[in-house]
């Protein structure tokens, strides 16, 4: 799987944070429901117990066998029950109460009397006459049932219907427009006598969703998304490097069989050479005056024994890169300050002029300083050759630049140039057109510089002369 691009990790979190969100207020709206379900179970309760209470205050009334006057009653009776306004009772048809008989009465008795149970007899919205079948009557007002203070405070809006137009009891969203879910529960009052229907709301409003869990779920949800993002990445990362090794090793391997023939004819060249020597020698080592002769002829094998080594120990840096190389800010004036003082005199003896340009001052490449030396001495070696045949003027330039964000190194010269046919292969093992060329040059400078995250390009300059620019990663920061 592709690791997730930066859209798709935003789209991912905004699916994640919606799922999250949408249970959280589901989980919210579930606890209010349960809140405001029990607050109103609650107010129901205490409204039913004051018209439980009536009723039981009309009961004591009627047991009374010698009841005490209406005016005296009412006082007692009033701190106890501030919802009372007033009483009386209606012995033998004649009315005695704290308040004047209110019309109706004797019908609602006889209602009463009809249904064994106290009726009701409203006044007006709020107020209403409980009136046992005893004749024991109770003005009570609903206003003053329960405080609005001791109501619970999950509760919003509470009215009660005593009379066909809701009562409010309880108000504190009033003048909230805010936009909201309305939770809403109807429920009857217990008693049997004022069975009133209270109805109780509540808004949900803004400043009731859960925007703390919703951030914090944004926010958690947000590092889960960048968190497996990174570890995409990595993993996408590993198995790139695991396959960029993998190729190589197979490019190695492609090569082996070219470098095995190029192996066997460039060590066949001094070998019999060695041989030839040898043999020459032996045949001259009895005659005394020889001597000199077979000096010359050990000389000559040892030197071509040399370069058999050298062919063998120029292999082996190819095929065993050394291990990872060092990486340090490397000083470009510095490196090309040594190689001239190496290389000069040997190219001004072959009329060669060796130039360096620092077109970025400062600015450091970074490598390994053995490894990039070996580089450019081969680099500016092969320039050499390549103007060893030339007629014109002789001249190596050494330039140092920042481009692409990388430091590159260019070496070019005044020479033929590369010749079509060569181009493609410059860089592969033993691949030379020069009689005393081993072709392993620019390949090592190749293995050099992958091994330093580098890479060399080569191209031909007009009017003539090559060009080869050796990339390294910079060192950061300095300009
Ligand atoms: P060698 O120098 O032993 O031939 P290299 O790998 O260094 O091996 O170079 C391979 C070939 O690349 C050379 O034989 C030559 O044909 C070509 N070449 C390298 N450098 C230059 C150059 N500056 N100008 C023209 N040709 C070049």
């Amino acid at each position: 799987m592709n690791p997730l691009s930066r859209a798709r990790a935003l789209f991912c979190w905004l699916i994640l944070f919606c799922l999250g969100a949408v249970w959280i207020a589901r989980q919210e709206y579930v606890d209010q429901h349960e809140r405001f379900f029990q607050s109103t179970s609650v107010a129901q309760r205490m409204l039913s117990q004051k018209t439980v209470q009536h009723e039981a205050v009309l009961a004591t009334l009627a047991a009374l066998s010698h009841p005490p006057s209406p005016e005296r009653l009412y006082p007692s009776l009033q701190p106890a029950m501030p919802q009372l306004l007033g009483l009386g009772h209606l012995p033998g048809g004649v009315w005695a109460g704290s308040l004047p008989q209110p019309p109706g009465l004797q019908a609602a008795v006889e209602r009463a009397r009809e249904l064994g149970r106290p009726v009701t007899m409203p006044v007006d919205d709020a107020r209403y006459w409980l009136v046992a079948p005893s004749g024991w009557s109770l003005l009570l007002d609903a206003r003053q049932l329960v405080p609005a203070a001791d109501f619970p405070p999950g509760l919003a809006h509470l009215t009660l219907t005593v009379n066909g137009t809701p009562l409010v009891l309880l108000d504190k969203q009033a003048g909230d427009t805010a936009p909201g879910l309305t939770l809403a529960l109807q429920k009857p009052l217990g008693a049997a006598s004022q069975p009133f229907p209270i109805r109780s709301t509540r808004k949900l409003t803004p400043d009731t969703w859960p925007w703390t869990a919703w951030l914090g779920w944004a926010v958690a949800s947000a590092l889960l998304v960048a968190g497996a993002a990174a570890w995409q990445r990595s993993r996408a990362e590993a198995r790139r490097q695991q396959e960029q090794v993998r190729l190589s090793a197979m490019a190695r391997l492609s090569t082996v069989g070219e470098m095995a023939a190029g192996i066997a004819h460039e060590l066949n060249q001094p070998l019999t050479a060695i041989l030839a020597h040898t043999r020459a020698a032996e045949r001259l080592l009895d005659d005394d005056e020889e001597r000199p002769a077979v000096r010359h002829a050990l000389l000559a094998s040892a030197q071509q024994a040399k370069r058999a080594a050298d062919i063998i120990s120029r292999m082996r840096a190819l095929v065993q890169p050394s291990s990872p190389a060092r990486r340090e800010a490397l000083d470009p004036d510095a490196l090309v300050a040594s190689l001239r003082f190496l290389r000069e005199p040997e190219l001004a003896r072959q009329g060669i002029r060796l130039t360096w340009a620092n077109a970025s001052p400062g600015a450091r490449p970074l490598g390994d300083r053995v490894a990039l030396e070996q580089i450019l001495h081969n680099l500016v070696q092969n320039a050499a050759d390549a103007l060893s045949g030339t007629k014109g003027p002789r001249l190596i330039a050494l330039e140092g630049r920042v481009a692409d964000g990388q430091y590159q190194f260019s070496v070019s010269d005044t020479g033929p140039g590369i010749a079509a046919d060569a181009m493609p292969r410059l860089f592969a093992p033993f691949y030379t057109t020069r009689d005393q060329g081993m072709g392993l040059g620019l390949a090592l400078c190749d293995t050099l510089a992958g091994s330093m995250d580098g890479r060399i390009d080569a191209r031909n300059l007009t009017p003539a002369g090559a060009c080869f620019t050796l990339s390294l990663p910079r060192a950061g920061g300095a300009a």
